[in-house]
Protein backbone atom coordinates (compact mmCIF):
# COMPACT_ATOMS: atom_id res chain seq x y z
CA UNK A 1 0.00 0.00 0.00
CA UNK A 2 1.53 3.73 -1.07
CA UNK A 3 2.41 5.65 1.88
CA UNK A 4 0.02 8.53 0.60
CA UNK A 5 -2.44 6.10 0.55
CA UNK A 6 -2.06 5.00 3.76
CA UNK A 7 -1.51 8.79 5.31
CA UNK A 8 -5.39 9.45 3.60
CA UNK A 9 -6.58 6.16 5.41
CA UNK A 10 -5.35 7.42 8.71
CA UNK A 11 -6.48 10.71 7.87
CA UNK A 12 -9.89 9.24 7.64
CA UNK A 13 -10.69 8.32 11.09
CA UNK A 14 -9.07 12.06 12.26
CA UNK A 15 -11.73 14.01 13.78
CA UNK A 16 -9.51 17.56 13.99
CA UNK A 17 -9.21 17.27 10.20
CA UNK A 18 -12.72 16.07 9.62
CA UNK A 19 -13.79 19.29 11.49
CA UNK A 20 -11.70 21.42 9.33
CA UNK A 21 -11.60 19.68 6.10
CA UNK A 22 -15.96 19.84 6.05
CA UNK A 23 -15.96 23.71 6.40
CA UNK A 24 -13.24 24.03 3.55
CA UNK A 25 -14.40 25.33 0.22
CA UNK A 26 -12.55 23.83 -2.11
CA UNK A 27 -12.55 20.68 -0.69
CA UNK A 28 -16.31 20.51 -0.59
CA UNK A 29 -16.35 21.43 -4.37
CA UNK A 30 -13.90 18.74 -4.83
CA UNK A 31 -16.46 16.01 -3.33
CA UNK A 32 -18.76 17.18 -5.75
CA UNK A 33 -17.34 14.73 -7.87
CA UNK A 34 -18.04 11.61 -6.09
CA UNK A 35 -22.00 12.60 -4.82
CA UNK A 36 -24.95 14.26 -6.61
CA UNK A 37 -25.24 16.48 -3.47
CA UNK A 38 -26.07 16.09 0.11
CA UNK A 39 -30.29 15.81 -0.10
CA UNK A 40 -31.25 12.34 -0.77
CA UNK A 41 -33.63 14.73 -3.53
CA UNK A 42 -30.01 15.02 -5.39
CA UNK A 43 -29.44 11.19 -5.30
CA UNK A 44 -32.83 10.19 -6.38
CA UNK A 45 -32.99 12.82 -9.17
CA UNK A 46 -29.39 11.60 -10.43
CA UNK A 47 -30.64 7.80 -10.00
CA UNK A 48 -33.72 9.08 -12.58
CA UNK A 49 -31.23 9.95 -14.70
CA UNK A 50 -29.01 7.43 -15.14
CA UNK A 51 -31.83 4.89 -15.49
CA UNK A 52 -32.88 5.44 -19.56
CA UNK A 53 -29.14 4.10 -19.94
CA UNK A 54 -30.00 1.13 -17.97
CA UNK A 55 -27.80 1.98 -15.29
CA UNK A 56 -29.91 0.88 -12.17
CA UNK A 57 -28.97 2.36 -8.50
CA UNK A 58 -27.83 1.85 -5.27
CA UNK A 59 -28.32 4.54 -2.61
CA UNK A 60 -26.27 5.04 0.93
CA UNK A 61 -26.88 8.09 3.21
CA UNK A 62 -23.16 8.80 4.51
CA UNK A 63 -22.56 8.13 7.77
CA UNK A 64 -20.88 5.69 10.42
CA UNK A 65 -19.58 5.64 14.09
CA UNK A 66 -22.96 7.41 15.07
CA UNK A 67 -22.12 8.35 19.28
CA UNK A 68 -25.76 8.32 20.40
CA UNK A 69 -27.86 5.42 20.10
CA UNK A 70 -30.88 7.93 19.31
CA UNK A 71 -28.88 9.45 15.94
CA UNK A 72 -30.02 5.57 14.60
CA UNK A 73 -33.13 6.59 14.97
CA UNK A 74 -33.02 9.38 12.73
CA UNK A 75 -31.06 7.20 9.89
CA UNK A 76 -33.80 4.68 10.06
CA UNK A 77 -36.73 7.16 9.70
CA UNK A 78 -34.38 8.62 7.33
CA UNK A 79 -34.40 5.80 5.26
CA UNK A 80 -38.18 4.80 5.65
CA UNK A 81 -39.00 8.01 3.77
CA UNK A 82 -36.15 7.18 1.45
CA UNK A 83 -38.50 4.04 0.75
CA UNK A 84 -41.23 6.51 -0.26
CA UNK A 85 -39.43 8.69 -2.02
CA UNK A 86 -38.21 5.59 -4.45
CA UNK A 87 -41.59 4.30 -5.04
CA UNK A 88 -42.96 7.92 -6.13
CA UNK A 89 -39.55 8.11 -8.66
CA UNK A 90 -40.21 4.86 -10.03
CA UNK A 91 -36.87 3.95 -10.13
CA UNK A 92 -35.12 1.19 -9.44
CA UNK A 93 -32.90 0.94 -6.94
CA UNK A 94 -31.71 -0.79 -3.34
CA UNK A 95 -30.24 0.96 -0.49
CA UNK A 96 -27.17 0.32 1.48
CA UNK A 97 -26.46 0.59 5.33
CA UNK A 98 -23.33 0.26 7.73
CA UNK A 99 -24.29 -1.29 10.58
CA UNK A 100 -22.45 1.29 12.74
CA UNK A 101 -24.66 3.75 11.25
CA UNK A 102 -27.49 1.67 13.39
CA UNK A 103 -26.05 1.96 16.27
CA UNK A 104 -24.17 -1.40 16.34
CA UNK A 105 -21.49 -0.14 18.56
CA UNK A 106 -24.16 1.20 21.11
CA UNK A 107 -26.23 -1.32 21.42
CA UNK A 108 -25.83 -4.79 18.47
CA UNK A 109 -29.57 -5.90 19.30
CA UNK A 110 -30.99 -2.74 18.61
CA UNK A 111 -28.94 -2.42 15.49
CA UNK A 112 -30.40 -5.91 14.34
CA UNK A 113 -33.82 -4.76 15.27
CA UNK A 114 -33.46 -1.46 13.03
CA UNK A 115 -32.33 -3.96 10.24
CA UNK A 116 -35.01 -5.98 10.65
CA UNK A 117 -37.62 -3.60 9.95
CA UNK A 118 -35.80 -2.01 7.36
CA UNK A 119 -35.78 -5.07 5.78
CA UNK A 120 -39.26 -6.16 6.26
CA UNK A 121 -40.09 -2.66 4.24
CA UNK A 122 -37.63 -3.00 1.46
CA UNK A 123 -39.12 -6.58 1.03
CA UNK A 124 -42.74 -4.78 0.61
CA UNK A 125 -41.66 -2.38 -2.38
CA UNK A 126 -38.92 -5.53 -3.59
CA UNK A 127 -35.88 -3.96 -2.98
CA UNK A 128 -32.26 -5.33 -2.00
CA UNK A 129 -31.59 -4.31 1.32
CA UNK A 130 -27.35 -4.42 1.66
CA UNK A 131 -24.85 -4.64 4.61
CA UNK A 132 -21.55 -2.54 3.70
CA UNK A 133 -18.71 -4.29 5.38
CA UNK A 134 -16.55 -1.57 7.56
CA UNK A 135 -13.58 -2.15 9.19
CA UNK A 136 -11.66 -5.40 10.03
CA UNK A 137 -12.96 -5.13 13.86
CA UNK A 138 -16.82 -5.27 12.99
CA UNK A 139 -16.34 -8.22 10.27
CA UNK A 140 -17.83 -10.99 13.20
CA UNK A 141 -20.48 -8.55 14.22
CA UNK A 142 -21.60 -7.78 10.76
CA UNK A 143 -21.46 -10.98 9.66
CA UNK A 144 -23.46 -12.55 12.55
CA UNK A 145 -26.15 -9.81 11.74
CA UNK A 146 -26.43 -10.90 8.18
CA UNK A 147 -26.64 -14.63 9.32
CA UNK A 148 -29.60 -13.89 11.54
CA UNK A 149 -30.94 -11.43 8.87
CA UNK A 150 -30.66 -13.79 5.69
CA UNK A 151 -32.79 -17.19 6.97
CA UNK A 152 -35.52 -14.36 7.31
CA UNK A 153 -35.61 -12.61 3.79
CA UNK A 154 -33.70 -13.32 0.76
CA UNK A 155 -33.57 -9.46 0.14
CA UNK A 156 -30.71 -8.66 1.79
CA UNK A 157 -26.92 -9.07 1.08
CA UNK A 158 -23.56 -7.87 2.72
CA UNK A 159 -20.60 -6.90 1.49
CA UNK A 160 -17.26 -8.86 1.63
CA UNK A 161 -13.88 -7.58 1.81
CA UNK A 162 -10.86 -9.66 -0.88
CA UNK A 163 -8.63 -8.23 1.40
CA UNK A 164 -8.93 -9.80 4.17
CA UNK A 165 -6.87 -13.19 4.74
CA UNK A 166 -10.27 -14.31 6.39
CA UNK A 167 -12.58 -14.14 3.33
CA UNK A 168 -11.75 -17.58 1.77
CA UNK A 169 -13.30 -18.99 4.94
CA UNK A 170 -16.11 -16.67 5.44
CA UNK A 171 -16.96 -17.50 1.77
CA UNK A 172 -17.85 -21.09 2.15
CA UNK A 173 -20.25 -20.20 5.47
CA UNK A 174 -21.92 -17.61 2.88
CA UNK A 175 -22.35 -20.25 -0.31
CA UNK A 176 -23.90 -22.55 2.07
CA UNK A 177 -26.64 -20.59 2.82
CA UNK A 178 -26.92 -18.95 -0.31
CA UNK A 179 -26.01 -15.55 0.12
CA UNK A 180 -26.32 -12.41 -1.53
CA UNK A 181 -22.87 -11.11 -1.72
CA UNK A 182 -21.53 -7.64 -3.05
CA UNK A 183 -17.59 -8.36 -3.47
CA UNK A 184 -15.11 -5.47 -3.17
CA UNK A 185 -11.32 -5.12 -2.93
CA UNK A 186 -11.78 -3.52 0.72
CA UNK A 187 -11.38 0.37 1.75
CA UNK A 188 -10.01 0.35 4.83
CA UNK A 189 -6.96 0.70 6.74
CA UNK A 190 -5.52 -2.60 7.89
CA UNK A 191 -2.56 -4.44 9.39
CA UNK A 192 -0.89 -7.28 7.27
CA UNK A 193 -2.02 -9.79 10.23
CA UNK A 194 -5.69 -9.19 8.68
CA UNK A 195 -5.53 -7.67 5.00
CA UNK A 196 -2.98 -8.77 2.29
CA UNK A 197 -0.81 -5.80 1.66
CA UNK A 198 0.24 -6.32 -1.97
CA UNK A 199 -2.28 -4.88 -4.39
CA UNK A 200 -1.75 -7.76 -6.92
CA UNK A 201 -2.54 -10.18 -4.14
CA UNK A 202 -5.79 -8.40 -3.50
CA UNK A 203 -6.79 -8.69 -7.33
CA UNK A 204 -5.77 -12.33 -7.13
CA UNK A 205 -8.31 -12.98 -4.13
CA UNK A 206 -10.76 -10.83 -5.49
CA UNK A 207 -11.02 -12.76 -8.80
CA UNK A 208 -10.54 -16.19 -6.78
CA UNK A 209 -13.39 -15.29 -4.66
CA UNK A 210 -15.50 -14.11 -7.43
CA UNK A 211 -14.93 -17.71 -9.42
CA UNK A 212 -16.12 -19.31 -6.16
CA UNK A 213 -19.77 -17.73 -6.06
CA UNK A 214 -20.21 -18.64 -9.54
CA UNK A 215 -19.44 -21.78 -9.13
CA UNK A 216 -22.33 -24.46 -9.25
CA UNK A 217 -22.64 -25.26 -5.92
CA UNK A 218 -23.10 -21.72 -5.37
CA UNK A 219 -26.05 -21.59 -7.28
CA UNK A 220 -28.36 -21.50 -4.33
CA UNK A 221 -32.06 -19.66 -4.47
CA UNK A 222 -31.71 -16.20 -3.84
CA UNK A 223 -28.03 -15.95 -4.08
CA UNK A 224 -26.68 -13.49 -5.80
CA UNK A 225 -22.90 -11.99 -6.68
CA UNK A 226 -22.35 -8.13 -6.96
CA UNK A 227 -19.21 -7.81 -8.74
CA UNK A 228 -18.08 -4.48 -7.44
CA UNK A 229 -15.36 -3.15 -8.50
CA UNK A 230 -13.70 -0.17 -10.88
CA UNK A 231 -10.67 -2.50 -12.21
CA UNK A 232 -11.68 -2.80 -15.93
CA UNK A 233 -8.99 -6.25 -16.23
CA UNK A 234 -10.98 -8.03 -13.41
CA UNK A 235 -14.37 -6.81 -14.87
CA UNK A 236 -13.09 -8.54 -18.36
CA UNK A 237 -11.51 -11.63 -16.64
CA UNK A 238 -14.68 -12.37 -15.29
CA UNK A 239 -17.22 -11.53 -18.30
CA UNK A 240 -14.96 -13.85 -19.56
CA UNK A 241 -15.61 -16.83 -17.06
CA UNK A 242 -19.45 -15.69 -17.35
CA UNK A 243 -19.36 -16.24 -20.72
CA UNK A 244 -17.50 -19.49 -20.79
CA UNK A 245 -19.69 -20.98 -17.69
CA UNK A 246 -22.45 -19.80 -19.38
CA UNK A 247 -23.38 -18.39 -15.56
CA UNK A 248 -27.41 -17.35 -16.16
CA UNK A 249 -27.47 -13.08 -16.08
CA UNK A 250 -29.81 -13.67 -12.66
CA UNK A 251 -26.74 -14.84 -10.52
CA UNK A 252 -25.13 -11.63 -10.98
CA UNK A 253 -24.82 -7.67 -11.72
CA UNK A 254 -21.58 -5.42 -11.89
CA UNK A 255 -21.69 -2.65 -9.76
CA UNK A 256 -19.09 1.04 -9.44
CA UNK A 257 -19.54 4.12 -7.58
CA UNK A 258 -21.28 7.39 -8.97
CA UNK A 259 -18.71 9.37 -10.32
CA UNK A 260 -15.84 6.66 -10.97
CA UNK A 261 -15.46 5.61 -14.58
CA UNK A 262 -19.04 6.73 -15.03
CA UNK A 263 -18.27 5.85 -19.35
CA UNK A 264 -17.03 2.01 -18.78
CA UNK A 265 -20.66 2.52 -16.56
CA UNK A 266 -21.88 3.36 -19.64
CA UNK A 267 -20.41 1.14 -21.78
CA UNK A 268 -21.41 -1.61 -19.76
CA UNK A 269 -24.89 -1.17 -19.87
CA UNK A 270 -24.88 -0.48 -24.10
CA UNK A 271 -23.64 -4.13 -23.67
CA UNK A 272 -26.40 -5.58 -22.21
CA UNK A 273 -24.82 -6.10 -18.41
CA UNK A 274 -26.46 -5.46 -15.28
CA UNK A 275 -25.20 -2.76 -13.63
CA UNK A 276 -25.23 -0.82 -10.67
CA UNK A 277 -24.06 2.69 -9.74
CA UNK A 278 -24.12 3.21 -5.67
CA UNK A 279 -24.67 6.88 -5.27
CA UNK A 280 -23.66 8.30 -1.55
CA UNK A 281 -25.32 11.56 -0.67
CA UNK A 282 -25.28 13.49 2.87
CA UNK A 283 -23.67 15.65 5.46
CA UNK A 284 -21.01 13.05 6.79
CA UNK A 285 -19.15 12.67 3.93
CA UNK A 286 -15.28 13.12 5.15
CA UNK A 287 -14.41 9.49 6.16
CA UNK A 288 -15.52 8.26 2.69
CA UNK A 289 -14.20 10.99 0.90
CA UNK A 290 -10.79 9.98 2.30
CA UNK A 291 -11.03 6.46 1.60
CA UNK A 292 -11.91 7.61 -2.19
CA UNK A 293 -8.99 9.95 -2.53
CA UNK A 294 -6.82 7.44 -1.43
CA UNK A 295 -7.84 4.79 -3.82
CA UNK A 296 -6.44 7.10 -6.89
CA UNK A 297 -3.50 9.59 -6.48
CA UNK A 298 -4.85 11.29 -9.00
CA UNK A 299 -7.58 12.54 -7.10
CA UNK A 300 -5.54 14.24 -4.77
CA UNK A 301 -4.65 16.39 -7.35
CA UNK A 302 -7.99 17.15 -8.11
CA UNK A 303 -8.59 18.39 -5.09
CA UNK A 304 -4.96 20.72 -5.25
CA UNK A 305 -6.27 22.07 -8.43
CA UNK A 306 -9.47 23.16 -6.87
CA UNK A 307 -7.61 24.61 -4.14
CA UNK A 308 -5.76 27.12 -6.55
CA UNK A 309 -8.87 27.80 -8.26
CA UNK A 310 -10.81 28.86 -4.83
C1 LIG B 1 -20.58 -0.64 -5.35
C2 LIG B 1 -19.43 -0.60 -4.38
C3 LIG B 1 -19.67 -0.81 -3.03
C4 LIG B 1 -18.60 -0.80 -2.12
N1 LIG B 1 -18.83 -1.13 -0.80
C5 LIG B 1 -17.79 -1.29 0.04
C6 LIG B 1 -17.96 -1.79 1.36
O1 LIG B 1 -19.07 -2.08 1.81
N2 LIG B 1 -16.85 -1.93 2.15
C7 LIG B 1 -15.58 -1.64 1.68
O2 LIG B 1 -14.59 -1.84 2.42
N3 LIG B 1 -15.40 -1.14 0.44
C8 LIG B 1 -16.45 -0.96 -0.38
N4 LIG B 1 -16.23 -0.49 -1.67
C9 LIG B 1 -14.91 0.08 -2.02
C10 LIG B 1 -13.92 -1.00 -2.46
O3 LIG B 1 -13.54 -1.79 -1.36
C11 LIG B 1 -12.66 -0.37 -3.05
O4 LIG B 1 -12.01 0.42 -2.09
C12 LIG B 1 -12.90 0.51 -4.27
O5 LIG B 1 -13.90 -0.03 -5.09
C13 LIG B 1 -11.61 0.63 -5.11
O6 LIG B 1 -11.19 -0.62 -5.54
P1 LIG B 1 -11.44 -1.18 -7.03
O7 LIG B 1 -12.05 -2.54 -6.89
O8 LIG B 1 -12.25 -0.25 -7.80
O9 LIG B 1 -10.01 -1.44 -7.59
P2 LIG B 1 -8.68 -0.50 -7.70
O10 LIG B 1 -7.61 -1.43 -8.12
O11 LIG B 1 -8.51 0.26 -6.47
O12 LIG B 1 -9.07 0.43 -8.86
C14 LIG B 1 -9.21 0.01 -10.20
C15 LIG B 1 -9.18 1.25 -11.08
O13 LIG B 1 -10.38 1.99 -10.85
C16 LIG B 1 -10.13 3.36 -10.73
N5 LIG B 1 -10.52 3.84 -9.40
C17 LIG B 1 -10.69 3.11 -8.28
N6 LIG B 1 -11.08 3.89 -7.26
C18 LIG B 1 -11.14 5.14 -7.73
C19 LIG B 1 -11.46 6.39 -7.17
N7 LIG B 1 -11.80 6.52 -5.88
N8 LIG B 1 -11.41 7.49 -7.97
C20 LIG B 1 -11.08 7.39 -9.26
N9 LIG B 1 -10.75 6.22 -9.86
C21 LIG B 1 -10.78 5.12 -9.11
C22 LIG B 1 -8.66 3.58 -10.96
O14 LIG B 1 -8.43 3.93 -12.32
C23 LIG B 1 -8.04 2.22 -10.71
O15 LIG B 1 -6.93 2.00 -11.49
C24 LIG B 1 -17.29 -0.51 -2.58
C25 LIG B 1 -17.06 -0.30 -3.95
C26 LIG B 1 -18.10 -0.34 -4.84
C27 LIG B 1 -17.81 -0.14 -6.30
Amino acid sequence: MSVMRKALLWASTNAWLRERAMRTGFVKKSVKKFMPGEKVEDAIQAAAALKPSGINTILTRLGENITHLKEADDVFNHYMSVLALVKQAGIDTQISIKPTQLGYDQDPEKCFDYCMKLLRACEQQNVLFWLDMESSPYVDGTLALYKRLRPQSANVGVAIQAYLIRTDKDLEDLVAMGALVRMVKGAYLEPPTVAFPEKSRVDEQYYKNCERLLRDDANKPGALLHIATHDVTLQERLRALIAERKIDPKRYEFAMLFGINSARQHELAKAGVKIRCLISYGEFWFPWYMRRLGERPANVWFVVKNMFKG
